[in-house]
């Protein structure tokens, strides 16, 4: 069956220069980085070489960047590393589960957390973020993109007003990196997450930058690793894998292919828009990354239309992956003061690096008929479906 994915926001395949760079350290250059030998040598190297890539990525020199298994855990050394008890800490109601959940487990430990709310294009409010500060406040997090809308927030000026107020401010930039620009000076962060699955680099590593100067207590304690802020024999396999796909992840923002991503999920979200009546973009009014779309089509159920398209060949999903097959709605959407059922009716497709027009043509030809049937089984659905042919 012809398979097409559009499920990126999830995870991304491994690039082929990817994987290629890594290939060896699964073979031959099998040393520990800590090992003083030439084994060890040659992945210490390897693994430098990496940490220069990233930090090329986000603008900050190389000792700045700590290897991590991921965004969930450089989410949680950002949060856990710098408060607490008796602390104060600014969120906002859309971020990742992975800074969410960490900031429920600080109110267990006596911090203080405010959730910030969302305007109906899921947007923070500068003034929230002012009004929110308090002498205790101790950090700032909010994420830089949505990874169920793709919107993108004001984090150049959250940075801003978290310098003036001399509080941390950390971003979660998982959805950000490798699809728009990322200069951490320009944030002004003193943290801010990645992750390689994110970025066609494997699961199972990601970095956090951690601003100079700014001692953050390490999740893990051990050895002396990552310059002990993250114990544990690194993963060097996933650190070449994670360098690689920063490198090229520059070069194809340098060559301007953010754009070319962004011409085509127009067409796709012109393409369903036009086609299918009662449907719409949620987070349009918003800046959004360019490979993201996440649109409600009314009526209908998302939890079956991404079984349906999927029947068909096509990857889709409903919102963040480790809530599909959830019932609750979309965290992030109802904050974004969607209606329960219109929550539940959205679908989030999200491009990647290997996806072509071909591919949005595919899609093109599936979901308005896919949602049209689905709408036909459903009894609440009365007004008729426009299909273009
Ligand atoms: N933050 C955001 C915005 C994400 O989208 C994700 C994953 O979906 C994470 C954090 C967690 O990253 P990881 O899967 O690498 O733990």
């Amino acid at each position: 069956m012809h398979r097409v994915y559009l499920d990126n926001n999830a995870t991304t395949p491994v690039l082929p220069e990817v994987f290629e760079a890594m290939r060896p350290y699964f073979g031959e250059s099998f040393g520990n980085a800590s090992s003083i030998h030439h084994h060890g040598q040659e992945t210490r190297a390897a693994v430098e070489d990496a940490r220069e890539a990233v930090a090329d990525l986000l603008g900050c020199s190389a000792s700045e960047v700590v290897f991590t298994s991921g965004g969930t855990e450089s989410d949680n050394l950002a949060i856990a590393g710098w408060v607490a008890a008796g602390d104060h800490v600014i969120t906002s109601s859309i971020e990742h589960h992975a800074v969410l959940h960490a900031c429920k487990h600080l109110e267990k430990i006596g911090i203080d957390v405010t959730v910030l709310p969302v305007d109906s294009h899921g947007l923070i409010d500068l003034d929230d973020v002012r009004r929110a500060l308090r002498p205790d406040t101790k950090l700032i997090s909010v994420m830089m993109a949505n990874n169920e809308t793709g919107v993108l927030q004001p984090v150049d000026e959250v940075g801003k007003i978290a310098a003036e107020a001399q509080v941390l401010f950390h971003t979660d930039a998982v959805q950000a990196a490798a699809k728009v620009p990322i200069d951490v000076r320009r944030i002004g962060c003193d943290a801010l997450s990645i992750s390689g699955h994110k970025i066609h680099a494997p699961q199972g590593v990601g970095a956090l930058y951690v601003k100079k100067g700014t001692r953050i207590q390490p999740l893990f304690h051990g050895g002396r690793h990552e310059r002990s802020r993250r114990a544990g024999t690194e993963n060097v396999p996933g650190i070449v894998g994670l360098g690689r796909a920063a490198q090229l992840a520059k070069e194809s923002i340098e060559r301007g292919e953010d754009k070319k991503m962004a011409a085509m999920r127009a067409r796709l979200e012109q393409g369903i828009l036009a086609q299918v009546d009662g449907s719409g973009v949620n987070g349009a009014g918003a800046t959004r990354v360019p490979n993201t779309t996440n649109i409600h089509f009314d009526h209908i159920e998302g939890e079956s239309l991404v079984i349906a398209l999927d029947l068909k060949g096509l990857a889709v999903s409903t919102g963040a992956a480790c809530s599909s097959g959830a019932i609750e709605p979309s965290h992030v959407l109802i904050a974004m003061r969607l209606r329960t059922e219109q929550a539940r009716a959205s679908i989030r497709f999200s491009l990647g690096k290997q996806t072509t027009e071909a591919d949005i043509d595919f899609a093109l030809r599936l979901v308005p008929g896919t949602v049209a049937r689905l709408r036909e089984l459903s009894p609440k659905y009365k007004s008729q479906v426009k299909v273009v042919s």
